[in-house]
């Protein structure tokens, strides 16, 4: 059968979205980058936000012609939204034959099947999975950067704004030599770059091997050239893991470190389990032990405005902690109400118009530190990995390359032609807030010293 699946939100969906190909891949079905010849179309939903989940809802009602024609069978939800949402899918949905929630992702072939033999709705919702420890088959048909891989699942947080607790269930790591396996057989495909992924990826334990082991472990596997990793909790950060990003030879350095708030009143609020005096001591100590610190190093975050309850002066904390950090990018939010949190029952919710407002403050401030940080690296040589080509009207090609620190260089129309993985020297040219630019330096011609790692 023909399938087409569609994922929204995180890495984990993108993640799990591959795994489903690898299964059904492997029991002989077929995906097709065409809506109007899948049978099974799949959507891997999120539920982070209110926003996500409208979108999805849209997305199935333009669907709905495809069933009409009769050329889609079957149109399946997954993912958080699937698991949050459950049975009452179905009924809002009259159409939609499949929903599942994130731990059903071992047990797609079966539910297809199931779907084969008449029954409808199937419905798999019963949250943990129970395939963890299996590598499952890659089924990457070209080589397309950021390529994840799950080190663990689930979280034991329960941060009092966030749905994922209850959509991915508690914490679980998968063994070390599953993992290994994955990663090993990701290499053999071409891959010189993995990400590896978990809501907190750094409460990673399995026995005795915990996160820094883990990088150790992956740092060595022949043929890997880089390796990264998201999302880091601060309340699992150690000094142990901060020396590994610095000092393992792959392991990239750079540090996505969500701080969510400059306030410990709304930290607190959050249930987040640190203060900004944690998080200011992690920030110091990672940055401390680079020797140009904004030049070999990245640091960036997440953060959301209008908690329940923020007020004006915990919103300026909040902005006095960025100018200290100075991270080098964020993911800037406006809360959004996730109805079975207990934030979401807060009396106290901050309104629509104050959020905005913030919300514009904040990345006005964010881009301007942004901008200042990349200009230290104007001049500056450094390697880069391809990762995406395109064809600018005007500028002609222009390839987006990252830097180790996690940066995008943009190439504009270069001499060489590269392919997605190539690998090269780059010096920096000029920058935005967003991006660098730079040119090719295969000759070594220039003279600036080799500043970044
Ligand atoms: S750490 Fe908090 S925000 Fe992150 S997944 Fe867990 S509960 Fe959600």
């Amino acid at each position: 059968m023909k399938y087409y699946i569609q994922s929204f939100g995180c890495q984990m969906n993108v993640y799990d979205a591959k795994s489903m190909m690898g299964l059904l891949n492997e029991a002989g079905h077929e995906s097709t980058s065409h809506l109007e010849e899948a049978e099974l179309i799949l959507l891997n939903t999120c539920a982070i936000r209110e926003g996500a989940e409208q979108r999805v809802r849209g997305r199935i009602g333009q669907l709905k012609k495809y069933k009409d024609r009769g050329s889609l069978k079957y149109l399946g939800v997954c993912g958080c939204m699937g698991q949050k949402e459950g049975e009452r899918l179905t009924r809002d949905v009259p159409f939609l034959d499949l929903v599942m929630g994130p731990g059903a992702i071992g047990s797609i072939v079966r539910l297809v099947d199931a779907l084969e033999r008449g029954n409808r709705p199937v419905l798999d919702l019963h949250g943990i999975d129970d395939d963890f420890d299996e590598v499952y088959p890659v089924a990457d048909e070209e080589i397309v950067y950021p390529r994840f891989l799950s080190i663990m699942k689930g979280c034991d947080k329960k941060c009092t704004y966030c749905i994922v607790p209850y959509t991915r269930g508690p914490e679980r790591s998968r063994d070390p030599q599953i993992l290994l396996q994955e990663a090993e057989s990701l290499v053999q495909k071409g891959y010189k770059e993995i990400t590896l992924i978990g809501q907190t990826v750094n409460s990673y334990h399995f026995g005795d091997v915990h996160f820094p082991k883990l990088l150790e472990m992956v740092n060595q596997i022949a043929g890997l050239k880089r390796i990264r990793f998201a999302t880091s909790h601060p309340n699992s950060v150690t000094h142990e893991m901060l020396d590994a990003i610095a000092t393992l030879d792959h392991v990239c350095e750079h540090l996505h470190l969500p701080v969510q708030s400059g306030s410990n009143r709304v930290l607190a609020e959050m249930d987040r389990n640190y203060t900004r005096e944690d998080y200011l001591e992690i920030t110091r100590y990672f940055r401390s032990r680079f020797k140009a610190p904004l030049i070999q190093s990245t640091l960036t975050t997440d953060i959301i405005v209008g908690f329940p309850g923020e007020t004006e002066e915990d919103f300026e904390q909040t902005l006095d902690l960025i100018r200290s950090v100075r991270f080098d990018g964020a993911f800037m939010f406006k809360y959004s109400p996730r109805r079975g949190t207990p934030a979401a029952e807060m009396e106290n919710q901050v309104d629509d118009f104050t959020k905005a407002r913030r919300l514009e403050r904040l990345i006005q401030l964010q881009q301007q530190i942004a901008g200042e940080n990349n200009r230290w690296l104007i001049g500056q040589k450094a390697e880069v990995m391809v990762e995406r080509v395109s064809h600018h009207p005007k500028q002609g090609r222009v390839y987006e390359a990252r830097l180790r620190t996690g940066r995008i260089v943009k190439l504009i129309n270069p001499e060489i032609e590269y392919r997605v993985g190539d690998m090269f020297d780059v010096i920096i040219t000029d920058c935005s807030s967003y991006s660098l630019y730079g040119n090719p330096d295969h000759d070594g011609s220039n003279p600036k010293q080799l500043e970044i790692a």
